[in-house]
């Protein structure tokens, strides 16, 4: 079964986008994913054909109808059921790898993209929904989240980057930042490769570049380190504490 991706969106035509090339353009055309984006305004009931509405309390901009964007959800829930929905907001859980690889374990994920000022708040109390957030800055819309999000997951289907993708030492698969990396030639405008890395020597490298993903992190993700640290002092067996 290909890992399946329905889209509810106002602009369909964002999808696939940029995955339909390279790898996940690639993966599409070999069935491993379907991408099935959905035109939220097939479910508006007014004549205007509707989605949006002003604030109550007032205030700039428009906000995206319950109502309307229940039947959409419910249309998807209907095609795949067993996919979570998730809802690309700046109020919600920042996604993270954990959550990626979870998601791409699983059967797809339904996505409900916003635009405008977001989405009527009660949607999230009358359907089972789960906030999504992709960093700490506001986008014009949730097209582009929904892209970031799949292009995590589809990268990390079976065949898809081959054994690479799977390897622990990526970026935050160990709560830290991956090692630096280095290519020929060796000497760039007098800048040479570390030694350690032309030596052969596998265990010499892997304790370097175990040095250098712990040294990273704590320099420029003091957040990472933190938690790794904790993880780390908390638990006996150096288990992470958290998951997703
Ligand atoms: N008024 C809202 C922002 C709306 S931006 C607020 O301040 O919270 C319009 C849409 O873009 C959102 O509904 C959401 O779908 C998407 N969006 C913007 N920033 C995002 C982010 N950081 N993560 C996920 N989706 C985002």
């Amino acid at each position: 079964m290909p890992f399946h991706a329905q889209i509810l969106t106002l602009y369909p035509e964002m999808f696939p986008g940029p995955l339909g090339l390279s790898l996940a353009g690639r993966a599409l055309a070999e069935g491993t994913w379907r991408c099935d984006p959905v035109q939220i305004r097939d479910f508006a009931t007014d004549k205007h054909r509707s989605v949006d509405d002003t604030p109550a309390g007032g205030g700039a901009g428009m906000v995206l109808r319950c109502d309307v964007l229940a039947a959409a959800v419910d249309h998807a829930l209907a095609a795949a059921p067993d996919s979570p929905v998730l809802a690309m907001t700046p109020r919600g859980r920042p996604l993270s790898q954990a959550r990626v690889r979870t998601l791409a374990a699983g059967p797809g994920v339904t996505i409900l993209c916003g635009r405008f000022e977001g989405f009527d708040e009660r949607l999230f109390e009358g359907r089972e929904i789960e906030e999504v957030a992709i960093g700490d800055y506001v986008l014009s819309g949730g097209e582009m989240g929904a892209l970031v999000l799949l292009d995590a997951c589809i990268r990390l289907l079976p065949g898809v980057m081959g054994a690479a993708s799977s390897g622990d030492d990526e970026s935050f698969e160990s709560g830290l930042l991956e090692y630096p990396q280095y290519t020929r030639p060796n000497d760039w405008e007098g800048r040479m490769i570390p030694q350690v890395l032309r030596s052969g020597d596998h265990a010499r490298i892997a304790a370097w570049r175990k040095s250098m993903a712990l040294s990273d992190t704590r320099l420029r993700r003091p957040d990472l380190w933190e938690r790794h640290e904790d993880a780390r002092v908390g638990s006996p067996s150096g288990a992470r504490r958290t998951k997703d």
